[in-house]
């Protein structure tokens, strides 16, 4: 075993770090590590918060934090937050979020950039998280952007998924319905003290059960809207009691619903995983002839259309 792979079963936060930090770059022998890290993997919970920016993703995390602290359960917290104004300052964005836990060595905190061009964040994503989990975290949060594919894609990684909204956001609700409403496990209407967060857990809850009458096999589990104001803790007791009980109800794994997702979600993981190592790879090769610059030219001067130019990397790369 890798001194660095063993460094990280022991806990050690440095090398968490690190092995994180090159997850990100996507160098290359991160796999290996990955590899090796695996059968210690699969028993942290994670927990995804998404919601818009601005909605409280962050205060709520803090709070919950202090919560789970309180039940003696180390925590790891990764955010993946395209919309951070601290883009490229990973480090800094971490010191500003959560500065309270900064100090308590059951707390991990990393941003995670949205860098590379071609995608690639979902995956290092999934290997933060499995350092995490094998590093011996009890919980992993997870705090996301809801809009994007990329972005719900790492939201639907998470075991419960926590929507969070603030009041009056009525046709936004109508806006990310289609991506976002499928996730979701529990519904938080956050800065609950100002006007409309009754109104917008009714027109939550009426979405939801427009959902239900139409997914039939999800009945098992229905989920749940609460309301919470963040920046004073209220709420945060009973959304972690619902979180508790949607951890419960996953545990007994026994649902046919149940089975289907979690097959679903596996298969998408190695698809996804598929996918970016095809993308990786011809990239590379590409950049290494220098070929796609060329291509790009005959493309803009129309001098090929982007499809024969496609084929013609692919024959190229694979041959
Ligand atoms: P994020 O972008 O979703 O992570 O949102 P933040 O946690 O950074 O919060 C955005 C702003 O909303 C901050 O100024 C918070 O203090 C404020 N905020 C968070 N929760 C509440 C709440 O329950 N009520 C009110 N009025 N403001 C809140």
């Amino acid at each position: 075993m890798t001194d660095l792979v063993e460094r990280v079963l022991q806990g050690d936060v440095r090398a968490t770090a690190r092995l994180i930090r090159d997850i990100d770059d996507r160098t290359p022998e991160t796999q290996e590590y990955l590899k090796e890290l695996f059968p210690h993997t699969g028993r942290a919970f994670v927990l995804g918060i998404t919601g818009s920016p601005g909605v409280g993703k962050s205060t709520l995390t803090d709070r919950l934090v202090a919560h789970i602290r309180e039940r003696g359960l180390s925590v790891g917290i990764l955010a993946v937050d395209p919309t951070s104004p601290f883009t490229g300052g990973a480090i800094l964005g971490d010191r500003v979020r959560m500065q309270r836990h900064s100090t308590d060595e059951n707390v991990f905190i990393r941003s995670m950039a949205t860098r590379g061009h071609f995608g690639g964040l979902t995956q290092s994503t999934r290997g933060a998280m499995m350092v995490l989990d094998a590093m011996g975290k009890d919980i992993i949060i997870l705090e996301t952007v809801g809009v994007g594919q990329d972005e719900v894609d790492i939201a639907r990684t998470a075991d419960t998924t926590v929507i969070t909204m603030v009041p009056g956001l009525g046709d936004e609700i109508q806006a990310i319905k289609a991506g976002i409403l499928e996730i979701g496990d529990l519904f938080v209407v956050n800065k609950a003290d100002r006007e409309g967060a009754d109104k917008t857990v009714q027109d939550l809850l009426t979405m939801l059960e427009l959902g239900q009458a139409t997914d039939s096999g999800r009945r098992d589990w229905i989920p749940r809207v609460l309301k919470t104001v963040a920046v004073r803790g209220e709420g945060i007791e009973a959304l972690w009691s619902e979180i508790e009980a949607h951890r419960e109800f996953l545990a007994q794994g026994q649902s046919e619903y149940y089975q289907s997702l979690n097959r679903r979600k596996h298969k998408l993981e190695l698809i996804d995983l598929v996918k970016q190592s095809v993308v990786d790879s011809v990239l590379n090769k590409l950049e290494k002839t220098g070929d796609l610059e060329e291509y790009v030219d005959e493309f803009m001067a129309r001098k090929a259309d982007p499809y024969t130019l496609s084929e013609k990397i692919l024959a190229k790369v694979f041959t």
